[in-house]
């Protein structure tokens, strides 16, 4: 974001504005507590402010302050796209194109609506008035914090936003061990907690919620783990049949794939979770290093993300969808051999 489009944002939000607040589809800790964190800091300027879900997220993310005003598309359309269709300004979170937010591409292409990006993605789309997207940063949480910031309202952080953005910057970089962890989002996290983030209550709340059956699920994966040593990688698959047997709810597979990626010498792993419902195969990838997981995903996979985490989807059946992988990993033999 330009000097020129802060000064812009903050003539904009002068006044009083109807804001709607999106994450993308399935939204994970990151694109929760950013669509919050900013809904909160809105709410103090006096404005209008819903923030929208295209659908429903984990459990373990219902706990976030404001988490019950969330709004779902899938299941409360109508008021949704009302919100969508009366908005002055349409804040997009940590996703850049809209085909992320699934049955909403169609109500925010059409809105009329100033657009606002804050996301740390590769390779935005071009459908925002106001572009802040950096692949750098740790998460889309980190970035909010930002632009308070830019917005010289730092002093309005309180307990609650603290706690919204530190659940998005912890989830987001594996609890801050990622190579985009910096001695900056040290400091904010530093920053958050002396305004009330009560870190360990939000690592319980986050990480110690499994279930037996979830933990069941989770050895059922880690059974069903293969490596192949000579191109280091690991693979997992879930099959509908075992998520049934284990009771799966939303969340449950989340973080299973860097298991894969915790065994030595491996670079780069991948999860293959069969979705009978959506008629797809939901693939995580996870590397180190160079090797670019985002390059994988948009070749192969019909998605993207980041270097080093990605996602995407295949519409074969979960064995040709392995199949798939397997054959286009000679074809990275040098990429992955080189880390
Ligand atoms: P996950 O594997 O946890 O679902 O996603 C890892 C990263 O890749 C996240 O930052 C997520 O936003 C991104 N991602 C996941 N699925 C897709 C997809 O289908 N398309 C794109 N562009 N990014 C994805
Ligand atoms: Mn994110």
């Amino acid at each position: 974001m330009n000097k020129q489009d802060i000064l812009k944002t903050k003539q904009l939000l002068s006044t009083k504005k109807k804001i709607v607040i999106v994450p993308h589809k399935n939204p994970d800790g990151d694109a929760i507590g950013s669509t919050l964190g900013l809904y909160h800091y809105l709410i103090i300027g006096n404005h209008q402010v819903n923030v929208i879900s295209p659908n429903d997220y984990p459990n373990f993310l219902k706990w976030i302050p404001g988490e019950t005003t969330i709004l779902k598309h899938d299941s409360q359309t109508k008021i949704c796209d009302t919100l969508i269709n009366d908005a002055d300004i349409i804040f997009t979170l940590d996703f850049n194109a809209f085909h992320r937010t699934g049955n909403m591409e169609s109500v925010l292409t059409e809105s009329k609506a100033i657009k606002i990006m804050i996301d740390h993605h590769q390779a935005p789309h071009d459908y925002a008035t106001y572009v802040f997207s950096d692949v750098s940063m740790s998460s889309t949480c980190e970035m909010v914090y930002h632009f308070i910031d830019y917005l010289d309202d730092c002093h309005l952080i309180d307990a609650t936003i603290a706690t919204c953005l530190y659940v998005g910057i912890m989830t987001d970089t594996g609890s801050f061990k990622f190579p985009s962890t910096t001695s900056k989002t040290h400091k904010i996290i530093a920053h958050l907690i002396e305004k009330g983030a009560k870190n360990t209550e939000i690592h319980n709340n986050v990480f110690d919620t499994n279930s037996y059956k979830s933990l069941q699920l989770l050895g059922c994966a880690l059974t069903n783990l293969k490596v192949i040593p000579e191109l280091r990688t690991a693979y997992i698959t879930l099959s509908q049949e075992e998520l049934n047997k284990y009771n799966y709810k939303k969340g449950d597979t989340e973080g299973i794939v860097n298991y894969g990626l915790s065994l030595e010498n491996t670079v780069l792993a991948a999860i293959f979770i069969e979705d009978k419902q959506e008629g797809i195969i939901k693939i995580s990838l996870r590397s180190k290093g160079d090797f670019s997981v985002n390059d994988m995903a948009r070749a192969h996979f019909d998605g993207g993300g980041h270097i080093n985490a990605a996602g995407g989807k295949c519409y074969l059946s979960l064995k040709d969808t392995v199949e798939k992988f397997i054959s286009i990993l000679p074809s990275y033999n040098k990429a992955l051999n080189n880390e």
